[in-house]
Order: structure tokens, then C-alpha cells, then sequence
């Protein structure tokens, strides 16, 4: 997620720590800062919104010192305010630090902080990490050591995700930066050198980069500069020549935001699912929900409203919260819930899911949910959006921002999202603890499946290509994957403009069939249960007309001769994780096949990332 870029050099810091923020923009984010070490105290200046507002403040003021920091913010912990904007203070005055990530278990650290009489004036985790530092380095005598030092034990104690960079007042020339689960690099200048989350912010003024390993540290001081681990020793650092161009290194190895989404998700799901879990491991535990248990449990109907790839994730869900939580639960369009008369008792929970939070038609519904006195809950990735505003509680996908038009990694989060809060809603009704902690066990394990899918990326890109002059395809599944069908078939036609229908893989034979010929493929998603007997024949019987069939199927299923022309293997996963799995080999298919046609799958013609018109 975001931002972060800091210098320490013999120029002015302040133009390459705004335009290091500029260059960060692409990441999306919603407040920006700065801190300049000056020399007695710390000079800060933090806007909500863009970094343009923060530039203008600076603009003919700032600070003329050689040593800060900046963050773009975008905000897991606490509203999007000025006080909770980047750079942090610690309680002392004498500590700045900027933060991308989250610390899973900053409410105790802050619990015990609070205990020692320490004072917050931000919403964040990221301000207890800063505090944390400040009071081990007030238990030192005041040098660069204890700073390390004081750096090494915070973190320690802290858990979750980290990228950070710290300043200390005693220390006028020197800067520390460390790692875990987020990125961070230093950039290697002839009269400054940096620390950002990206290389991209430096582009240009820095030669070369060390991208750092998690548990690492970076100690700046003076020109000089360590890699070290958190006991202090010094690894070797491995520089790389900085010779690409700006778009190349916002992208790394990836042609388009599309192709990168899609990569990271194994990283993005692990933001969704981590420190999400009850201690015992048998349930899900979601913040948002927090205070709402009485009503959760008392729900007698779920009604989710979205739109677009969204409201598939919600089709998902209805097929996953029935079995989990045994409560019935039905998926409307957002546009046509809003106009409906349909009748629900004051015991009817609706959910509303949207990646930006800004999708109108879900607004819409929400509010019109709200005027019947409903219980409303809001899924949605942007921290701050409408809709985590004006929802009575929900949960945030942590995804990072999704660039690319056609939705990926935020399908795949909502999906597992919905699969928790089926994990919880289950554990508060009827689902035993032996079954809840399978489940625990099967979403942690997701992301390294996901992973393992996509390791397999080119036998997609083969199947794209023997398939792309195809301009008509069915995506057919059953249950659970049938949402997926109508997903895969929604991507195609997003950023191929290929025609591409979705159906349950039995309703082929009440109209679709019509439409089968040897130029029309088929792909079946076939389930890893007792009904692939029944998906498989339905192969069989688009094999009859002479149909091409594309099966993805789970290792253990086997397919016989003939009932298909290719076979991508999926892994052998829990029930609730195949959905997620399914998708994603059609994620890759959609944008082999346009990126073949020679069309740009980030820009789609006709199609806006948020939709905010109704
Ligand atoms: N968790 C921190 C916050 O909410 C950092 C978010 C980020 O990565 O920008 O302030």
C-alpha cells in the first residue's frame, strides 16, 4: 500500500520528497505529509486528499534542512484525518516516523503505553509504533546506537506489516529504515541518498537501489549507508543499477496494472486475512462488526446489494454464508434493489459491497436500506469511502489500491471477506469449532495456492492463443462456480470486447446449446465434488456438437478421453477456497486474450474504474 520517501543528503529535501510523492501517486492514497529534521525540532506539514494540496502549503515556506520524510497515507487505521496523516510524532517530540502496512497488535502495545502514561493524538497503529520507539529510547542514553537499538526492540515487539523510515532529533544525520511484508528500498545518489517504498520515487536522482529483505534494516548516516538484520548484523548489500524508465519501475516486471494485480494477490490476500483470526483459530474475528454480535446473531436474512464483479463475489457468498451460517441470503443488483417493494422483516441485514465505496447504485441501495430501518453493513477497500461512511459497520478488503479497470485482486478479497463473515456468522449459530478451524486453516493457506495457480500463468497464455480469434464463449459452473462463470465471462468481454455469456453449467441444455459450434469454446469449471459427474457430462454433450471445451478442473477429478480438448489443473482445495481458485486462471485467460488482440486491459473503452452516476 502507499508511500513513503525519505532523504538525507547535502541539498534541500523538500523538492525530492514532494516530487518522490508525486511519483507515488499511481498507488492511490488519501492524505499526504512531510517532517524536516530542523535541527531543534521537527518541521510538519500534512493535508488530507492530494499531494498537491501538501506542495501548496510548502509552496515559499517548508524548510530548507537536508534531512526528511513524506508518506501518502492510505488509511487502514482510523478516519482519513490531518491528525491521523503521516508523518507521526512521537508523545516526546523527539521521534518521526512514516508507515505503510499495518501492526496487527498495536492495540495492546498502546494498551501497555498508555499504562506508562504515554499520550496519542492519532486513530493509527502507526503512531504506537513511533511511540514505542520514543519510550525504549528514552529507557538509553541518548546516541545513534540507542536509536538503532530503540529502532530494533519496537519492532520486535511489534507484529504484522511493516515498511518504515524514522527520524530521531539527536540524531541530525541519520535515518532508519526497515521491512516486513511491505517494500522498501534505498536509492544510492552521488550527493543524497533515499529510502521510499518504491524506486520509482527516486528515479533520476539515484544511480542505484538495494531493495532490502523482510528483517531487514537501513541505516543512513552522513553518505553513508548498512543493511543490517534486527540483531545488528550487516548483510551484504546488493546494488542495482537504476536504469529504467519511470513506468517500468512503477510496473517492476509487469506490462499493465491488470497483469500486476493479478500477481499480487498471493501478498493482497494475506493483507486481507492477517490478524483477522480468533485466538482459539475456529472463527473469524472482523473489527468492523464489532458491537454488532446480538444483531448478527438474531439476522434472519442477508440481502447483498452490489454491482458489476462485486455483486459475483456476493453470488459467491450466497452459496458460502448459506452452508456456513445457515441463513438465507440473496444477491441483488444495487440499481434494482433501490426501486424494489420487496418486503423484509426489521430482522434483514444488508450488505453492500463495492471496491471504491464510491459505486452510486450501492449508495443508493444502502441509503434506501437505512430508511427501512435495516441493518447495514459495507465491504469496500478504500478506507473512508461513502460507503464505509455511511454503513452501520464492515470490513476493509486491504487489498492496496487496484488500478486497473477490470476488477482482480478486489473479486478475490471480497470473496474471501464473505467467506469470513460466513466463518463467523456460522460460529455463532451452528457451525462446530472442528469445522471452523478447518476452514481457518484452508483461507490461510489460500494465498499460497493462489500462488501456485498462477506459477502456471503460461499454460493460460497458450490456451489465450489457440482461442483468440474465437469472438462468441460460454463460461459454465455449477454452485459456487457458476458466479465464477458469469465472472470469467464478465472479464473477457471487459477488455477483449469479445461476446461472453456466463450459465449454470446445467441450463446449457434450456438455450445456450443452440449457440454451440466449432467456433464457439466452452469453458467448464468443474467442482471438486460429486457433481462434477454431472458438469462433466455436460462437456460431453458440447463435445457431441462438435463445440471446442476448455475444462478447469482439480487435480484429483479426473476427465475421460475426449470429453475435453484442454485441461488446466487447478490444486486440491477446502470447498470455500475453490471459487477464489477458479477465477483466477480466467483472470489470466481475459487478459492474455485482449493483450493478443493488441487492446490496453488497464484502459477498456467505454468502462470507469468508479462508477458514480447511477
Ligand atoms: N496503518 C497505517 C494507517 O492507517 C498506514 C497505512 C498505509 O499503509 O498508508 O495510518
Amino acid at each position: 500500500m502507499c508511500g513513503i520517501v525519505g532523504y538525507l543528503g547535502s541539498g534541500v529535501a523538500q523538492e525530492p520528497l514532494i516530487d518522490g510523492l508525486r511519483r507515488l501517486e499511481y498507488r492511490g492514497y488519501d492524505s499526504a505529509g512531510v517532517a524536516f529534521h530542523d535541527g531543534d525540532v521537527f518541521t510538519l506539514a500534512r493535508e488530507t486528499g492530494r499531494v498537491e494540496n501538501l506542495a501548496n502549503v510548502l509552496q515559499g515556506k517548508g524548510s530548507q534542512s537536508s534531512l526528511g520524510i513524506a508518506h501518502t497515507r492510505w488509511a487502514t487505521h482510523g478516519a482519513v484525518t490531518v491528525s491521523n496523516t503521516h508523518p507521526h510524532l512521537s508523545y516526546d517530540k523527539k521521534f518521526a516516523l512514516v508507515h505503510n502496512g499495518v501492526i496487527e497488535n498495536f492495540s495492546s502495545l498502546k494498551k501497555s503505553l498508555l499504562h506508562k502514561g504515554i499520550e496519542f493524538s492519532s486513530e493509527t497503529d502507526s503512531e504506537v509504533l513511533c511511540n514505542l520507539i520514543a519510550y525504549h529510547y528514552s529507557t538509553l542514553s541518548p546516541n545513534s546506537d540507542s536509536f538503532i537499538q530503540a529502532v530494533s526492540t519496537a519492532l520486535s515487539e511489534s507484529r504484522g506489516a511493516y515498511g518504515i523510515a524514522v527520524l530521531c532529533l539527536d540524531n541530525p544525520e541519520m535515518m532508519i529504515g526497515a521491512r516486513r511484508g511491505s517494500p522498501l528500498v534505498v536509492g544510492i545518489g552521488e550527493d543524497a541518498n533515499f529510502i521510499a517504498s518504491d524506486a520509482s520515487a527516486f528515479v533520476g536522482r539515484a544511480k542505484e537501489a538495494v531493495f532490502l529483505k523482510d528483517g531487514e534494516l537501513a541505516i543512513l548516516q552522513g553518505s553513508e549507508f548498512r543493511i543490517t538484520n534486527q540483531q545488528g548484523h550487516v548483510s551484504e548489500a546488493v546494488a542495482q543499477p537504476l536504469d529504467q524508465t519511470l513506468e517500468e519501475v512503477e510496473l517492476g516486471d509487469f506490462s499493465s496494472y491488470m497483469e500486476k494485480e493479478i500477481f499480487e494477490q498471493p501478498h493482497a490476500l494475506q493483507n486481507t486475512l492477517r490478524g483477522r483470526f480468533g485466538d482459539d483459530g475456529t472463527t473469524a474475528k472482523l473489527g468492523g462488526l464489532e458491537g454488532h454480535e446480538d444483531e448478527l446473531r438474531n439476522v434472519d436474512r442477508i440481502v447483498f446489494v452490489a454491482c458489476g464483479t462485486a455483486r459475483h463475489a456476493c453470488m459467491v457468498a450466497e452459496y458460502l454464508i448459506e452452508k456456513l451460517a445457515r441463513v438465507p441470503v440473496e444477491v441483488e443488483h444495487a440499481s434494482e434493489f433501490r426501486y424494489r417493494n420487496s418486503p423484509k422483516s426489521g430482522r434483514s441485514l444488508v450488505i453492500a459491497v463495492s471496491q471504491s465505496g464510491e459505486t452510486l447504485d450501492t449508495l443508493e441501495a444502502v441509503r434506501e436500506a437505512k430508511t427501512k430501518g435495516l441493518l447495514t453493513l459495507g465491504i469496500t477497500n478504500v478506507v473512508g469511502s461513502s460507503l464505509a461512511r455511511e454503513t452501520d459497520g464492515g470490513v476493509y478488503q486491504r487489498v492496496g489500491p487496484e488500478i486497473g479497470v477490470a476488477s482482480t485482486k478486489a473479486f478475490s478479497s471480497q470473496v474471501c471477506l464473505c467467506a469470513m463473515l460466513g466463518l463467523a456468522l456460522g460460529r455463532m449459530r451452528d457451525l462446530s469449532p472442528t469445522d471452523g478451524s478447518n476452514l481457518v486453516e484452508a483461507l490461510l493457506g489460500m494465498p499460497d495456492l493462489i500462488a501456485e495457480v498462477l506459477q502456471k500463468g503460461e499454460e493460460i497464455r497458450e490456451l489465450a492463443v489457440k482461442y483468440s480469434k474465437a469472438e462468441h464463449l460460454l463460461f459454465l459452473g455449477r454452485q459456487s462456480l457458476y458466479p465464477v462463470a458469469l465472472e470469467g465471462a464478465l472479464k473477457l468481454k471487459e477488455i477483449s470486447y469479445a461476446h461472453a455469456e456466463g450459465y449454470p453449467a446445467a441450463e446449457l441444455k434450456h438455450g445456450p446449446i443452440a449457440l454451440i459450434n466449432p467456433e464457439c469454446p466452452s469453458i467448464f469449471l468443474v467442482e471438486g465434488t460429486k457433481l462434477s459427474a454431472k458438469t462433466i457430462a455436460n462437456m460431453q454433450e458440447v463435445k457431441a456438437r462438435k463445440g471446442p471445451v476448455i475444462a478447469f478442473v482439480p487435480e484429483d477429478i479426473e476427465i475421460p478421453e475426449g470429453a475435453a480438448d484442454d485441461i488446466f489443473r487447478l490444486p486440491v482445495a477446502h470447498e470455500v477456497i475453490r471459487p477464489i481458485l477458479a477465477n483466477i486462471p480466467l483472470q489470466l485467460f481475459a487478459y492474455h486474450f485482449a493483450r493478443l488482440r493488441g487492446l490496453d486491459v488497464d484502459k477498456p473503452r467505454n468502462l470507469a474504474k468508479s462508477v458514480t452516476v447511477e
